[in-house]
């Protein structure tokens, strides 16, 4: 029999009782999603409900028995720990903290856009990495107090929720949330109408959307959605699923999330009587229209396009998060074209606009439209998410800046890091409030004798007992969906084992992150699970984009060596992956692996979560783990970068993982003291905790964006707009200047003196004879660029001085060209070579390659 479906479905919300309001007031601020004794505070009321309404607050007020809330209400002992915590909130809400101190100059405020933010199971508005981290970086900014307005959009249905038919195929299916089950409120104008925005549309077209506001701790989200009566039903649609449709859907959505963002910002700061934000943060390129909708008002203000996209850049800062071109939108050219009109963007020259998205070297006229390029011309500070994707990234956009070395294009990096007090599993929290006598776990001193190994054993025991169970829960409940309700049969409550060493591997399934690596030589991996003295499990989780057929394979792959009737219990497969499971997956393992095509995870944020949960990291070198792998925080599975094809390097990395598992880890899991304690193993982990999650916060990452980009963003968004954008007019009206003059700039010819035979000391001394082309020297930079010459003409860590013209400028001739010298001291014996070349110059550029101009001799 078929169940009934309703057609249609809301949410009552709870009558609380009068003397419980303080739990509507906790339920409304996601600031419960890691604070733990909120969290107690509503599992008190009835601990089976709490579990089965998965935790969420506001989904379980509207399901307890409202007998059990009049019985509390009164109950004086609840009451006054309600109140208790709500007077927690209050104070964590409006007290100073780390950003309060920073003086005067900090930024006003920053708009954070997102296409997505993962923030809790009970707000899926999120995929995987990128967005977890968005929401990590809300909680962060929260805790640390950043003045901050995160934006994105409110997707109906969010990503999809997973399952998996018998024979191992993904199945997606997109469950409608009902926002007002969720706690979101609408933005709403004084009068009580709410906050409508509006893009204008080809062919008098118009696309609304109304403004979803959630609390996160301090921290404001505005979410826009399309599904409202104003719009058609096609534009209803516009936020139905999360990275769901293709071209024109993809591109109405982040034009809805740059444009109308920036918008929506405008209104809710004016309403909420807050400073207009000073700087603006993309996460990833997705929400660059943002910078368009900018350089429109700027313009309606008297400015020029070249003017305004100098304001605009000042205070922009572009994250990168990718080196995978798949992972990059890029728009077909006519279809963004027949969108980016005057009527979208009043005052905005279409083709001005269409220039910022072309390619390099590409066809101008018809190059696809890509919004990270977009994104890098349009914020004067950009960065990439480790040290190593720093360094892949200005090589994969150097282009952008053609004639520079990758060292000089100017994107840095800032480490993600993950959110300690949502990350950290309440057991390890309990346990150093227990012994450590600290609630902050990520700042605990783990090493302190206080606590003894053999009960730091039993805590982490305890948390790989939860992981077994909730496997079981979830494999029962998957196995009788997929088989019409019937039993599941006996092995499934017999699944994993709660002393066995557990190797989780939970992420997307894009190829580059080769989910079914540990597939190479299957009997091999047979042998390692099923050996008899040091047994091994795995637990697997992750989704595949639902148009990736490649990626659902690998699943599959995975799924049916999984289903083997001798290897069911010691490696599961356990379908929908979400933050829900993530909780209870990273504190349950003791080894997390990640094994991606090296160079291209960005940085990977999982292992870090794992370590915050006492496991130890199995990791191809590569994104996090490459700055921060040590011996006692696991171990490094080598790349084969001198492969000769793609089979050829799984192969041998497979091959160095299976032996690092068999011969070094279990080994190392399985020898224990007289009780049964790993003393080693526990070692590695309590020095872990204690020394390198410390530097995995998102509140050291945090702090870095403000002190790296924000600050320095809002300062020079101050500078140019100083004096009625006096600066922007400047650097607007040099930038045409340099670039009309650029192609008669030459180094004409270089001369050098003091080398005959030249050692450690000596000081190399330079002529070179510049042509200006009409420039003044001041507009320059004239520089010698040196350092150790390698075998491919190229200059390893190149230092760079300074030439000063030879003749004060007044007594110049203007005519020819212009003589620049200056010395070098060689301090280095070894190889050495040299350049001379000319760079614009303006006090306010912040990098030499800004306009991407240079002339090099010879
Ligand atoms: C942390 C997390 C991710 C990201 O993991 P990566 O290692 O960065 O791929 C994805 N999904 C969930 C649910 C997570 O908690």
């Amino acid at each position: 029999m078929k169940p009934v479906k309703p057609i249609r479905k809301f949410t009552v919300r709870a009558v609380v009782p009068g003397a419980l309001s303080a739990l509507e007031e906790l339920a409304g601020n996601l600031r419960w999603s890691w604070h733990e004794p909120t969290k107690r505070l509503f599992e008190h009321i009835d601990p089976e409900l709490w579990r089965s309404s998965r935790r969420d607050p506001v989904a379980f007020l509207g399901e307890v028995d409202p007998a059990r809330l009049e019985a509390l209400a009164a109950d004086g002992a609840y009451v006054e720990w309600a109140e208790r915590e709500r007077a927690g909130l209050r104070e964590y809400l409006a007290e100073p903290r780390w950003f309060q101190s920073l003086g005067a100059d900090a930024p006003r405020l920053v708009a954070y856009f997102s296409p997505e933010f993962g923030i809790t199971a009970a707000l899926p508005q999120y995929s995987g990495g990128l967005g977890i981290l968005a929401g990590d970086h809300l909680k962060a900014a929260s805790d640390l107090g950043v003045p901050l307005v995160g934006v994105g959009l409110f997707y109906k249905a969010g990503y999809f929720s997973q399952s998996i038919s018998p024979d191992g195929w993904q199945q997606e299916r997109y469950p409608v949330l009902d926002p007002d089950g969720l706690p979101l409120s609408v933005l709403r104008r004084p009068d009580g109408a709410p906050v409508q925005i509006t893009l204008a549309l080809p062919d008098d077209g118009s696309l609304h959307a109304r403004v979803w506001k959630a609390d996160v701790g301090r921290i404001p989200l505005l979410m826009l959605d399309t599904d409202i009566p104003a719009n058609t039903d096609e534009l209803r649609s516009v936020t139905d699923r999360l990275y769901g449709g293709g071209g024109e859907h993809r591109l109405l959505q982040e034009l809805l999330l740059g444009i109308g963002g920036a918008r929506a910002v405008r209104a809710f700061t004016e309403l909420a009587n807050l400073p207009a934000p000073d700087v603006f943060h993309m996460n990833e390129g997705h929400a660059g229209f943002l910078g368009l909708e900018r350089i429109a008002t700027h313009i309606a203000e008297g400015l020029s396009f070249a003017q305004a996209l100098q304001v605009v850049r000042a205070g922009t800062v572009f994250t990168t998060h990718t080196p995978v071109a798949a992972g990059i939108d890029r728009f077909d050219h006519g279809l963004v074209e027949r969108y980016l009109t005057s009527s979208l963007l009043p005052g905005v020259e279409p083709a001005d606009a269409m220039a910022l998205g072309v390619e390099p070297a590409a066809d101008p006229a018809t190059s696809a439209f890509n919004m990270a390029v977009m994104g890098l011309r349009l914020a004067q500070h950009a960065n990439g998410v480790s040290k190593l994707h720093g360094e892949v990234s200005r090589r994969m956009f150097g282009d952008l800046w053609p004639g520079f070395d990758a060292d000089d294009v100017p994107i840095t990096s800032i480490t993600n890091g993950v959110h300690a007090p949502t990350w950290t599993d309440p057991a390890l929290l309990g346990l150093a409030e227990a012994t450590l006598g600290t609630g902050d776990s990520e700042h605990a001193d783990w090493q302190s004798g206080a606590l003894s190994d053999g009960e730091f054993w039993t805590v982490k025991r305890r948390m790989r007992l939860q992981l077994v169970e909730e496997a079981r829960r979830r494999l029962s409940a998957a196995w009788s969906e997929q088989h019409g309700g019937t039993q599941p049969p006996q092995w499934v409550a017999r699944v994993l084992d709660p002393d066995t060493l557990t190797v989780g591997f939970a992420r997307r399934v894009p190829t580059y992150k080769r989910l079914t690596l540990m597939l190479q030589d299957p009997d091999r991996l047979k042998t390692i699970l099923t050996n008899p003295d040091r047994p091994v499990q795995f637990v697997i989780a992750g989704k595949a984009h639902p148009a990736d057929d490649e990626g659902k394979r690998l699943i599959q792959q995975l799924v049916q060596f999984a289903q083997q009737p001798e290897l069911r219990e010691r490696i599961v497969f356990l379908p929908d992956y979400d933050m829900g499971m993530a909780e209870l997956l990273y504190p349950g393992c003791d080894v997390w692996l990640n094994n991606p095509l090296r160079p291209l995870e960005a940085c990977g944020t999982s292992g870090m979560k794992a370590a915050m949960n006492g496991a130890l990291n199995l990791s191809i070198l590569d994104g996090w783990w490459a700055e921060y792998a040590g011996d006692d925080y696991g171990w490094i599975i080598p790349s084969a970068d001198a492969a000769g094809d793609a089979g050829e390097r799984d192969a041998l990395e497979a091959a160095a993982l299976y032996d690092l598992l068999e011969h070094r880890v279990a080994t190392r899991y399985y020898e224990r003291d007289g009780d049964g304690v790993p003393v080693e193993w526990v070692r590695r982990v309590r020095r872990t905790l204690a020394t390198l999650v410390p530097e995995l916060g998102a509140d050291r990452m945090v702090r870095q964006y403000v002190e790296r980009l924000y600050r320095p963003a809002a300062e020079q968004a101050g500078r140019v707009e100083a004096d009625g954008d006096r600066g922007a007019r400047e650097l607007a009206a040099f930038g045409g200047r340099v670039r009309k003059a650029w192609p008669g700039v030459h180094v004409t010819h270089v001369e050098s003196g003091g080398v005959e035979s030249p050692h450690v000391g000596d000081e190399l001394r330079l002529r070179a004879y510049v042509e200006l082309d009409g420039l003044a020297p001041d507009d320059v930079t004239v520089e010698v660029v040196y350092g150790r010459s390698r075998v491919d003409e190229s200059i390893e860590g190149a230092r760079r001085v300074a030439l000063q013209p030879a003749v004060p400028d007044a007594a110049a001739d203007t005519s020819g060209p212009r003589l620049y010298t200056g010395t070098v001291v060689l301090d280095r014996a070894g190889a050495f070579g040299y350049t001379v070349r000319v760079v614009p110059r303006h006090p306010l550029m912040l990098s030499a390659a800004e306009f991407g101009l240079v002339a090099v001799a010879g």
